[in-house]
């Protein structure tokens, strides 16, 4: 990430559909710790069928140093590179 981009990757084949990424996530709209304005970019992770799905990448500009939903995970399946 030299250039501040990060890019998500979630294995689905390990993924147990925990939340936790999602809950620890800034821009999941229930967390009020970064301003309302960034909301626009919200959210970020979901939950689709069970499975943790990358919505966006919009963290990679406004929170580039952020790793909470990787370190939230308790399996390994969500990586940031
Ligand atoms: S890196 Fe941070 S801001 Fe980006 S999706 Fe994960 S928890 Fe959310
Ligand atoms: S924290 Fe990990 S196992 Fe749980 S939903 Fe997110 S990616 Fe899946």
């Amino acid at each position: 990430m030299a250039n501040g981009k990060k890019t998500i990757m979630v294995d689905r084949e390990v993924c147990w559909g925990c939340g936790n990424c999602v809950e620890a996530c800034p821009f999941n709209p229930g967390n009020r710790r970064v301003p309302a304005l960034w909301m626009k970019y919200a959210p970020i992770l979901r939950l689709v069928n069970g499975i943790c799905s990358v919505v966006s990448n919009a963290c990679s500009e406004l929170l580039p140093d952020c790793r909470a939903c990787e370190k939230a995970c308790p399996t390994g399946a969500l990586r940031i590179l």
